[in-house]
């Protein structure tokens, strides 16, 4: 299996996209980590999910904003598993509000796990990579990073705010063969996406040319394609995956 034994870290996977990687990387024979915030029994349904199929795995509690949760969770990491090999910054909320409405706080929470998040994970989790044999940075942006989306000012900043990180890191890892890539999925059908009003929703499909929005699968399989050895000269790339949106 192509991530035979690959220690990969994947952030936010007690719920679905997040959930959806854990799964496929720990069917194709990686040891995978399952980091949540507060949704334990999901989090521990995803391990069993991935052990009934053979696979290995543990749950690893951390909210992502909190450095030194992060730093906790990466020695629990090593020491279960050894150093990591991939790191998929899939963690993301959403605080929706036009710009008028939005305050200062809701502006912040996006900016604390959106980005402030996947710097705190990248930091613990760096030296590792760059020791990997096949070491990996993989960030889930959005389509909103890309376009913008009426409501989501806050997201959106947070969300391009990954291309310019992961287009660096990119080339600061280049010479140790260490590859860094950005996963922007359009819209997904998720407990994120399942808050928005049916006439929004109406309006976003339109958007889409292929007609649907996508499901946690169709994202999964790029990310398991980026993880593995026939990506090695795949770095500093943004992979859109939303139905041939436009941006
Ligand atoms: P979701 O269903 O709401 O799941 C979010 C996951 O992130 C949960 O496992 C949650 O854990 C975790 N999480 C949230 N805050 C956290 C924190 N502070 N520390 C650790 N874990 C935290 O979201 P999703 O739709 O799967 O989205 C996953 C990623 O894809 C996000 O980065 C999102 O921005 C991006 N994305 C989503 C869509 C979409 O349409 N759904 C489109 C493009 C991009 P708990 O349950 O424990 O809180």
């Amino acid at each position: 299996m192509n991530l035979d034994s690959q220690t990969c870290v994947v952030t936010g996977s007690s719920r679905g996209i997040g959930r959806g990687i854990a799964t496929e990387l720990g069917s194709h024979g990686a040891n995978v980590v399952v980091n949540y915030r507060s949704s334990e029994g999901e989090a521990y349904d995803v391990v069993d999910a991935i052990e009934a199929d053979g696979g290995t795995a543990i749950a690893v509690q951390a909210d992502v904003t909190d450095g030194e949760a992060v730093d906790a969770m990466a020695d629990r990491v090593r020491n279960a598993f050894g150093p990591a090999d991939v790191l998929i910054n899939n963690a993301g909320i959403t605080v929706d509000k036009r710009f008028d409405e939005m305050t200062r706080e809701d502006w912040d929470a996006v900016m604390e796990v959106n980005l402030g998040g996947v710097y705190n994970c990248t930091d613990a989790f760096y030296d590792d990579l760059r020791a990997a044999d096949h070491g990996r940075l993989i960030n889930i942006s959005s389509v909103v990073g890309q376009q913008g989306n009426y409501g989501q000012a806050n997201y959106a900043a947070a969300k391009s705010g990954l291309f310019g990180f992961t287009r660096t890191i990119a080339l600061e890892l280049a010479s140790t063969g260490t590859t860094a890539n950005c996963v922007s999925p359009g819209f997904v059908e998720t407990d994120m996406l399942a808050d928005v009003p049916e006439r929004v929703r109406e309006k976003i499909r339109n958007r889409i040319p292929l007609d649907r929005f996508a499901e946690v699968e169709d994202i999964t399989g790029i990310v398991r394609f980026l993880a593995g050895p026939d990506a090695d000269y795949m770095t500093g790339q943004i992979l859109g995956v939303n139905g041939g949106m436009e941006w």
